[in-house]
Formats: C-alpha cells, structure tokens, sequence
C-alpha cells in the first residue's frame, strides 16, 4: 500500500542543509540554508548541517570551514551531523543489498557514448539508453552500477510522496530513468547516498531546490526498497536574476564567503532573502 505514506508526524522535525563542499556557497544555497532553518524552528524541530563531502578530490575541507563560517554570518544555528566520508560502509551495504536482489545492473559506458546515444534517440532531457541492460558488459571494465527502473517499480508497485508545495506526487521514474547508484569511482552516487543520509539523520522534511525535485522519485523508491523511513518534501522556487536565469548559475553572482569578507551584513541578507523568498511564495 503506497497512499497513504509511513506518517512522520510522530517523530520531531528535523530538516537539513546538506552542502557539496567543492565550490563556495551563493545567494541560492543561503535561501535553501535559511528556509531549512526557518521552518524548523517554527515547527520547534531540528536543523541539521551536513557536508556531502562524498566527491573524494572535489571535496575541500576549507571550504566546509568557510561553509559554518557563512551560515553563522546569516545569523543561522545548526547542529553538524556525520559528513559522508564517515558513511561509506553503510553505502557499500545498501548497494550490495539491491545488487543481491537484482535491481542494479553494471554499466561501463562513458559520459559520450552516452550523450551520443542520449543524442540519437533525440531525447530532451538525457536518460541512459540502456546499452549495458541489454549487452552484458566486460566484467574487467571498471562499472557504475545503475538501478533497473523496470525491476525497482515492479518491487515496490506504485508509489507516492509528499511535497509541501506540490501536493502528493505519484513515483514516476521515467524522467531520470536507470540512474546511478554506485559510481566507477565512488561507492554511492548522489541519490544513494543523500538517501541513506537522510535516514540515518532522522530528517523528516526534505527541503532543497526545485531544481532537484525529479531526484525524489527516486529517493522515494530507494526508500521503499530499503525500506527506509519516508519523509516529506519542501521543494523551494529558485532564485532568478533580471534575466530569468537562475541565479546559482550566474558567475557574477558573488559568493557568500565573498560578501562576508567585504563586510557586508549576513542577517540583513538573510532578511532580505526571507521577503524575496515570500514574494515567491514557496
Ligand atoms: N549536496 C547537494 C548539493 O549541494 C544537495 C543535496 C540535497 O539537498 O538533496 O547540490
Ligand atoms: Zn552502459
């Protein structure tokens, strides 16, 4: 029984900012930090901070630093929970645990062999095509591990979620198709491990942009799968500049730590990000 979902309204509140350290903070993550914020302590819940420093290389500690630096100039308060670097084995036992069932599938393709088929089928948004599902590949290629979309929905029948904005959602998985779960150089890719995170942190209200908001039918399915705690969603309306571009996008766009260093006031942005946010109205 899919509807209606396992009811978090008997645990506390607790919402989190979940930051990549690989690149400074801007005005769009202060607004996901801020309502993150916001609506825990209106709900007397939790706010957590937590760095997805799972990106190996990428991933720079200083910038974690800079990140506690520029929520606390917001005037925000939060409690740090585990980074992902901590969590790899509980990754590695999920992955094994789907794998067993048979709901991944090895996938040794590259980036343009897959945009060249991705291109070919004329598809608008890039979903993998499925090369790997159909031809086995060579065992001794190193191998991302997808999850068969196919197989996932037949395992958990129909499913649905909840966002704050958007109402209940029904599971559709077939617009980010056979994602990756396990990447040739990681043991979790981003829908893995932000999942198990989640779980492990006891977050109940998912509050993120809503430029990931395809990523949640298939955080719903892995929570089905692993049978994990469901939480609900708050998918925010991103910031656009004049031009109507997002504004995360923008390179002109200072970052935060930029306009911390220069003196400028952290909570009378904030404030100023809490109007903005209202004329939104999400
Ligand atoms: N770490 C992700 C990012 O910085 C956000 C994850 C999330 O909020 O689900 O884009
Ligand atoms: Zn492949």
């Amino acid at each position: 029984m899919a509807w209606p979902p396992a009811m978090t309204e008997d645990r506390p509140l607790v919402t989190r900012f979940a930051p990549s350290p690989n690149g400074p903070l801007h005005l769009g993550h202060a607004l996901s930090a801020i309502i993150a914020h916001d609506l825990a302590k209106a709900g007397g819940g939790r706010f957590l901070l937590r760095i997805e420093d799972i990106d190996g290389p990428r991933s720079r500690r200083e910038l974690a630093d800079e990140f506690r630096r520029d929520l606390a100039w917001l005037g925000l308060e939060w409690e740090e929970t585990a980074a992902q670097s901590t969590r790899l084995a509980t990754y590695v036992a999920a992955a094994a645990a789907l794998k067993a069932r048979g709901l991944l599938y090895p996938c040794t393709c590259t980036r343009k062999q897959i945009e060249a088929a991705g291109a070919a089928s004329g598809a608008e948004r890039l979903i993998y095509p499925g090369t790997c599902k159909r031809i086995p590949p060579d065992p001794a290629l190193p191998a991302a591990w997808r999850l068969d979309a196919g197989r996932a929905l037949a395992a958990t029948g129909p499913l649905v979620w909840e966002d704050d904005l958007a109402g209940p959602i029904p599971v559709d998985l077939s617009g980010l198709g056979d994602v990756v779960l396990v990447r040739k150089d990681l043991p979790a890719s981003y829908h893995l491990a932000v999942t198990l995170d989640d779980a492990a942190d006891g977050v109940t209200l998912v509050t993120r942009g809503a430029d990931l908001f395809a990523a949640s039918h298939v955080h719903r399915t892995l929570q089905a799968l692993l049978d994990l705690p469901v939480p609900r969603w708050h998918h925010h309306a991103l910031l656009m500049d004049d031009t109507g571009q997002k504004l995360a996008k923008r390179r002109s766009s200072p970052a935060l730590a930029e306009r911390r260093l220069a003196g400028e006031n952290g909570r009378m942005l904030a404030e100023q990000l809490r109007l903005q946010h209202l004329r939104l109205g999400t």
